[in-house]
């Protein structure tokens, strides 16, 4: 059987990756099914290996058990594609790993979205060998800690990160791939007379049940796209444009509660409502509409340090799926960087 076109180049991918040498060798293994399994050693040597898996000790230990169907494996890929913002029905692939690549396409992402999946597999296979060699025991938070934190520094070394964007990377990997992205292959925006530039997003979510799930996210950075704040939040906003108008009014408190950041800020919101709603209020037209106007609101109007920003969602810097991740919080999130 020759190597077609597309299996080749797949493969050229991986090796691009600038992973260890030992690791593209792991995932060689990986993805021809030939790693010294439990269930391949007992085969060969039925008396001295068992072929039960080494991290659960119940079922056959195979390539899909371990890497995908052993329970403790099972929540930590939950756990992972939460954290991507991915459907769960990633894991219908059967472990393929040129599928699993495909499923998160984009420029700016796909990298680190290819070296977080070899993380994860390497991981996995890491913690099963200290499993039968030092009897190490697993939790699935701990085992995801060490896959952000293995795929964070692969990329780094591999010159596609930067170390600031360390805990932007921890709870939102997109949004500190776009800011990596952002900060290196140039600006699209011209800021004028503006010391930092903040981001917010509110995400609200009628579920079948008639409950509301509504979470509020923001970042800060500087004018060289440094980081500096990040939050994510549950939110209480009762429609979409009032969480957009939580969002941004988190943003504010926290910019004016803060004792370091001084100077003029542009805060940037996708809701052009909100915009259009905020530069009436401040060119002095009172709200038509009869909605409790918040004190932080009028005083956001009023202080002139302050300008709001239409912007589309993808240049957000990842305060939209910090908003959606805020709405499965059980309590907010926040960092200075
Ligand atoms: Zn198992």
């Amino acid at each position: 059987m020759g190597l077609d076109d597309s299996f080749t180049s797949h493969w050229r991918k991986v090796w691009s990756l600038r992973i260890a040498p030992k690791i593209s060798l792991f995932l060689w293994k990986y993805q021809h099914d030939i790693l010294p399994i439990q269930k391949v050693l007992n085969s060969r040597v039925p008396l001295k290996f068992s072929p039960n898996c080494s991290l659960c000790g119940i079922e056959e230990e195979s390539r899909a058990h371990l890497f995908w169907n052993c329970y403790l494996v099972r929540k930590v890929w939950i756990v992972f594609l939460d954290w991507w913002s991915l459907n769960r029905n990633v894991m219908n692939g059967h472990g393929d790993l040129f599928l699993l690549f495909r499923c998160l396409k984009g420029v700016a992402l796909r990298e680190a979205w290819h070296t977080s999946v070899i993380a994860l597999l390497w991981t996995i296979w890491l913690a099963r060998n200290e499993r039968i060699f030092s009897k190490q025991d697993w939790n699935e938070e701990k085992l995801v800690w060490l896959i952000k934190i293995r795929a964070f520094e692969w990329l780094l070394a591999a010159g596609k990160m930067a170390r600031g964007l360390e805990s932007l990377w921890k709870v939102n990997p997109r949004g500190s791939c776009l800011l990596f992205n952002k900060k290196h292959k140039g600006r699209d925006f011209i800021w004028c007379n503006t010391n930092f530039i903040g981001y917010s997003d509110g995400s609200w979510k009628l579920l079948p049940d008639n409950s509301v799930r509504c979470g509020v996210g923001c970042c800060i950075t500087d004018l060289e796209d440094n980081l500096i704040f990040i939050f994510s939040s549950p939110g209480k906003a009762n429609s979409p444009l009032e969480a957009e108008r939580e969002a941004l009014l988190f943003l504010y408190t926290q910019i004016i509660q803060s004792s370091q950041l001084h100077g003029i800020f542009t805060l940037c919101t996708n809701s052009k409502v909100l915009e259009k709603q905020f530069l009436k209020a401040r060119a002095g037209y009172k709200e038509e509409e009869s909605l409790n106007i918040l004190e932080d609101w009028e005083n956001l109007v009023k202080d002139k340090r302050f300008k709001i920003q239409f912007v589309f969602r993808d240049k957000l810097i990842g305060a939209d799926s910090l908003a959606k991740d805020g709405g499965k919080r059980k309590k907010m999130m926040q960092a200075w960087c």
